[in-house]
């Protein structure tokens, strides 16, 4: 499939970020959404109120992680003996029991880079509601927000919170504090927050997308005549300099090489595969129960869930934890594997793959639930020898499978599953 467009007044051209195509936009009315025409990728969309709403979501976001942060999260009451926890206290907890890395990855993840993006939206809305052009500081900030945005795990988080309910309601008494209210709102509002952002609205706002004369068509990836900017979404005229820089963002552009991507997603995902052996051989946590210490591991936890008879959480957690991160591991490697033979197969077959990819892109990060799981256990469970819960090794090995497996669906180029014209 070939296009041909010229811009106009009314009308950008962009490349899709999944497939490559070239596709001309038109610009959009509010509550409008443009998809990519071959691959129907969302290619950019414009909401109603577009800058009120975002900053309104925002606002409430960091009062209601305010709010969240200054109240008990919830207690636990085991003969006689209760243990009540704030947000922090389950970071100040991890940390206490030498998993530092598991208590940074707790405050990352749920704390300050929603932190951050939020403060950065409303930075960046403002900015953009006073017409302030792009300057080096807006530059930088768009970039962040965006680099920031995969990292965000709220509701991974708030699953995991629901999941160690369900998990020691079956112990003992559990009271949910103010905090766990807010705390649920507060991730509901990050979610439809992020969803509100749209990186080429934004962009727009700041540095209008330059247009040129020249007719771009085809693929980006196949064509040797422009570059697609990975930040901005700008298409950029080949020209001789060595290092080509994005004329609108000035982000190095990267020419399309599927054997140098190929190389690194597969050393990410070796480092994952190698992870996944010491994460599910070593005790995810050690329960200790009146005196005697029993470590567990992912798979021995799910066993003993559905002995217990709590069949959906041993569901929950044998699927995030087991299932997603092998069969994302075993779907990228598939990806990968056949990536050479794309040369001679149709685009049906194409976006097919591309939709095994768009799955293993999206569910990748729930995978995090039962490293947050055995985070709220340790904080809440701490009881001395009556009863109480340490996190093992396996926690911060699954961790770190969960995150190269991410970075591993987020360096893939999805363009390489498009053949190029030159072998038909
Ligand atoms: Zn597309
Ligand atoms: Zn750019």
């Amino acid at each position: 499939m070939t296009t041909n467009f010229l811009p106009t007044n009314n009308s950008f051209i962009i490349s899709c970020e999944e497939c490559g195509l070239v596709v001309s936009v038109s610009k959009l009315e509010e509550g409008q959404k443009a998809h990519c025409p071959r691959c129907d990728h969302t290619l950019t969309k414009k909401i109603g109120h577009p800058k009120q709403k975002t900053l309104a979501y925002a606002l409430t976001c960091l009062i209601m992680l305010f709010l969240s942060l200054s109240f008990p999260f919830m207690s636990f009451s085991f003969q006689g003996l209760t243990q009540e926890i704030t947000l922090l206290n389950a970071v100040n907890m991890l940390e206490q029991y030498q998993n530092s890395l598991l208590a940074l990855l707790l405050l990352t993840t749920v704390i300050i880079l929603p932190t951050i993006y939020m403060s950065l939206v409303l930075y960046l809305y403002v900015a953009a509601s006073k017409k302030q052009t792009g300057s080096k500081r807006i530059i930088f900030l768009c970039k962040l927000l965006f680099k920031i945005k995969p990292w965000l795990m709220v509701d991974v988080f708030l699953l995991g919170v629901l999941v160690s309910l369900i998990k020691i309601s079956s112990l003992a008494d559990v009271s949910l504090g103010p905090s766990f209210f807010t705390f649920c709102l507060y991730a509901v509002l990050v979610v439809k927050c992020v969803s509100l952002v749209d990186r080429s609205w934004l962009w727009e706002q700041f540095i209008p997308i330059q247009q040129f004369k020249k007719k771009y068509q085809g693929e980006t990836q196949h064509a040797n005549d422009h570059l697609s900017c990975h930040v901005c979404h700008q298409i950029n005229p080949i020209s001789e300099e060595t290092i080509p820089i994005c004329i609108r963002c000035h982000s190095s552009l990267r020419y399309f090489d599927m054997n140098k991507n190929l190389q690194q997603v597969w050393a990410l995902l070796l480092t994952a595969i190698i992870f996944y052996i010491p994460a599910n051989v070593y005790p995810i946590m050690y329960t200790v129960s009146l005196g005697s210490t029993e470590p567990s591991t992912i798979i021995e936890g799910v066993i003993l869930l559905w002995q217990l008879g709590s069949y959906p959480i041993a569901t929950v957690i044998f699927i995030a934890s087991v299932f997603i991160p092998l069969v994302k591991i075993l779907a990228l490697c598939w990806l990968l594997i056949t990536a050479k033979k794309v040369r001679n197969l149709p685009d049906k077959n194409a976006i097919q793959k591309l939709k095994v990819y768009r799955v293993t892109e999206f569910i990748g990060r729930w995978s995090m639930i039962d490293v947050f799981v055995v985070a709220i256990l340790v904080a809440l469970i701490q009881l001395k020898s009556l009863m109480a819960i340490y996190p093992g090794p396996g926690a911060l090995s699954f961790a770190i499978v969960v995150i190269f497996t991410m970075l591993a669906a987020m360096r893939f180029d999805s363009r390489m599953l498009w053949r190029d014209p030159k072998y038909t």
